[in-house]
């Protein structure tokens, strides 16, 4: 700046014989050069804004936990009223409810089996499979959706039983055996303690059913109609028998109520309403087959999905 006013003094006062020629030619480079320095500020100044603002966002996400710059974007995302918290995906605008899923077996409990499944598969690798789908289903409409097992890993009898003593959850410890298979009244133990946490409004237990008799197919429900829950149980029920015979007509769908002395664990003794779903039979062609189609196990996710939500409503 000081260097190109000396100049353009020195210039000014050499002059005489055509000042005004002078003084335009020496005024265009001038102005020329105000325009590109202002031009360039502009544009420094755009870049700027632009690449500042994708700069604080992408550090939002990338340096999520880096302790010396997560203050100041942490803030902007509070402060911001109009910036909603984390999207929930909501597919459903209903009510949300909070769902405990029981994988049937697991580990070193294979369930049933047959040949129609196929070489090497168990009803516990279809239970956790269709258990992950419903999650993930529930999930997507809002509900929260907790399993009793990932199939991976095993709780010790002796871990939940100290849990249940803590917590106040009664049981039977001679029902508890030190093993590595999660037993059905474990399992039920262990969803009672995390409703403890959860405040479940349903669980629902998925197993594979088998049959000699290849011939029989189908869905059954079944629920405890004598402990505190019958009542919820017996409504949720009936409604994903209702859903069943709604999207698969082509199949059986019955629903059965034990009582005291003949109830599955899973729908005795939970803290809850509950109900164990047979998802089919492995000996029958048919079902075993649907059971292993990836169509199948979608759109039978979204019928145990819409029952639970129907029959909770
Ligand atoms: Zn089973």
């Amino acid at each position: 700046m000081n260097d190109s006013n000396t100049r353009y003094g020195n210039r000014n006062n050499s002059g005489g014989g055509r000042p005004r020629r002078r003084r335009k030619r020496r005024l265009r480079p001038w102005v020329k050069i105000a325009l590109v320095v202002i031009a360039a500020l502009l544009v420094i100044l755009l870049l700027k804004k632009a690449f500042g603002k994708s700069g604080k966002e992408s550090s939002k996400e990338s340096n999520k936990p880096a302790v010396t710059s997560s203050p100041t974007p942490m803030q902007t995302v509070n402060n911001k009223p109009t910036e909603p918290a984390t999207p929930v995906p909501t597919k459903s605008a209903g009510p949300k409810y909070t769902i405990c899923v029981d994988p049937g077996h697991g580990f070193d409990d294979g369930g049933t089996s047959s040949a129609f499944l196929g070489a090497g598969v168990n009803e516990k690798d279809v239970t956790l499979a269709m258990a992950k789908l419903l999650k993930t289903e529930l999930e997507s409409r809002g509900h929260t959706v907790v399993l009793t097992h990932d199939g991976e890993n095993k709780l010790e009898e002796k871990d939940i039983m100290q849990k249940a003593t803590e917590l106040g959850v009664s049981f039977s410890s001679s029902y508890f055996t030190e093993n590595k298979v999660f037993h059905a009244y474990e399992r039920t133990i262990w969803a009672n303690i995390l409703n403890k946490q959860y405040n479940f409004d349903v669980m629902i237990s998925l197993h594979v059913n088998a049959l000699e008799e290849a011939s029989v197919s189908g869905y059954q429900v079944y629920f405890c109609s004598t402990n505190d829950y019958s009542a919820k149980s017996e409504v949720i029920s009936k409604k994903l028998i209702d859903m069943l015979k709604r999207d698969f007509p082509d199949k059986n769908a019955s629903v059965f109520a034990r009582n005291n002395s003949n109830a599955f664990f899973v729908t005795k003794y939970p803290t809850m309403p509950s109900l164990l779903l047979e998802m089919g039979f492995c000996t029958n062609q048919s079902d075993a087959k649907d059971m292993m189609n990836d169509e199948w196990r979608a759109k039978y996710v979204k019928t145990i999905a819409d029952a639970l939500e129907q029959g909770l409503a």
